[in-house]
């Protein structure tokens, strides 16, 4: 049968045999005469076009092509949003390549290879959000199990620990992860999991992935690393030792704050495999146009992330040159304390930066409110720059004694400098500035 027909059964046909379904030779009536021009069907042209997936490719060609290939039922060169929940079936219980979207959808499915892609993993899995994300990795444990989690991290992700996850079983510790030795010794008998983020949030402080990961692999628990502030463009934790990578996608993935979203990525396909039933168990699953949306977002991370990269370094020494501030937090900066660390396990020093502002609340309340290109909200990793005050926004669920120690003053901001020109930027800083 010639695929070029434009036959309703044919169009059929080549959609159903993408879920793997076989098909009888049938004497069905042509309704429309081939075209003379078409030697072969469009399946036939894209099954003899060499695939993406088999070539060895760099970072920016990665991100725009792994899991992306053109769709085989239309040529659609960018991976259509399956809107759909379910998938027909030939006969019961002979299921295709998709039955349900909760345990697989192909917009997810592209999504999913496209991550794993990235971080040079073997598995990749989309979720809700990233707290999703981290809730499912969570879920490897079992009652009993003891965790040890930098004591900088994200506000949502202590919460979660702390006031959920406990009640249910599992025990945590904090510690400070620039230390290994601080982390070896809260290793106990019972410890299954090493949790970091780096650079951590809001102090950007910076956590030797490959000195934690092995004191991990000598413990036998997992290390699992959350990357959303460096991105996969710029650190990748699996190849540093670490088991699973985890991403709120809602940043500088997406990078267009128009979507909520996290990910999970290992490089071991047993953890993969167990990951992925929780994943379909627990169901905290995007739906596909939120897969779409990460998908386009990864296509320009490169140079959104380069970009970010030069505004956020050009800020910060503005910032130091201002009397009204007091200390500047960016990984970028000469002095930064794990300035090798920084060398050693990042290509650069993304777009996060948090600075010290001399006086009180009153001085943060005034700059905040002053700027007009710097917009306060939380979130970060968007195109646009975002500014926040993590005492009273970002950090407000860890109470306020455990934020001062662990160096979160009310006095510190955080910036996410999104990729406008930095002038701008610059100039609404000053205008901010004049008359602290
Ligand atoms: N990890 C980090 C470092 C974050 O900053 C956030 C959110 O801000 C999360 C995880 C949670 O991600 P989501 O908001 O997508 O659940």
């Amino acid at each position: 049968m010639n695929g070029c027909s434009r036959s309703p059964w044919i169009h059929l046909r080549t959609v159903l045999d993408r879920y793997h379904f076989s098909f009888k030779r049938l004497n069905t009536p042509r309704v429309n005469a081939p075209m003379k021009r078409c030697k072969s069907s469009r399946k036939d042209m894209l099954n003899q076009r060499p695939l993406a997936r088999h070539i060895i490719m760099r970072f920016s060609t990665k991100a725009i092509h792994a899991g992306q290939d053109p769709d085989p039922a239309t040529g659609s060169v960018t991976v259509p949003v399956y809107l759909t929940s379910t998938y027909m079936q030939v006969k019961p219980g002979r299921e295709g390549k998709y039955v349900y979207s909760r345990t697989a959808n192909p917009t997810r499915n592209a999504l999913e290879q496209s991550l794993a892609a990235l971080e040079d993993g073997k598995v990749g899995l989309a979720f809700s959000s990233g707290l999703a994300a981290t809730t499912t990795v969570l879920m490897l444990l079992q009652k009993g199990d003891h965790v040890v989690a930098g004591d900088d991290i994200y506000g949502g992700t202590y919460r979660l620990f702390d006031q959920v996850l406990r009640n249910y079983g599992l025990q945590f510790t904090y510690v400070d992860p620039r230390s290994p030795d601080k982390v070896e010794k809260a290793v106990r008998k019972n410890t299954k999991l090493i949790w970091i983020e780096t650079p951590t949030n809001p102090l950007m402080r910076v956590v030797d992935i490959r000195a934690i990961s092995k004191i991990a692999k000598k413990n036998h628990a997992m290390i699992v690393v959350d990357n959303t502030f460096a991105s996969p463009y710029l650190q990748n934790p699996l190849k540093l030792g670490a088991d699973i990578s985890v991403h709120s996608t809602t940043k500088y993935l997406g990078g267009h704050s128009d979507l909520i979203g996290g990910a999970a990525i290992t490089a071991d396909a047993d953890t993969g495999k167990r990951l992925k039933f929780l994943q379909n168990a627990v169901g905290a699953v995007p739906g596909p146009l939120d897969c779409w949306l990460v998908l386009r977002g990864i296509k320009t991370l490169a140079v959104r992330m380069d970009r970010h990269n030069s505004n956020a370094k050009q800020i910060s020494e503005f910032l130091l040159k201002q009397p009204k501030v007091d200390q500047v937090y960016y990984p970028g900066l000469s002095d930064h304390p794990q300035r090798d660390i920084v060398k050693r396990q990042m290509r650069g020093y993304g777009g996060m930066l948090s600075f010290e502002l001399k006086g009180g609340f009153r001085e943060c309340e005034k700059l905040l409110t002053k700027l007009s290109i710097f917009t306060l909200a939380e979130s970060l990793g968007g195109v646009e720059s975002l500014i926040e005050h993590p005492a009273s926004m970002t950090h407000a669920s860890i109470p306020r004694q455990r934020r001062l120690e662990k160096g979160i003053k009310d006095t510190l901001i955080r910036m996410s400098v999104g990729i406008e020109d930095v002038e701008d930027l610059v100039e609404d800083l000053r205008r901010g500035f004049k008359g602290l």
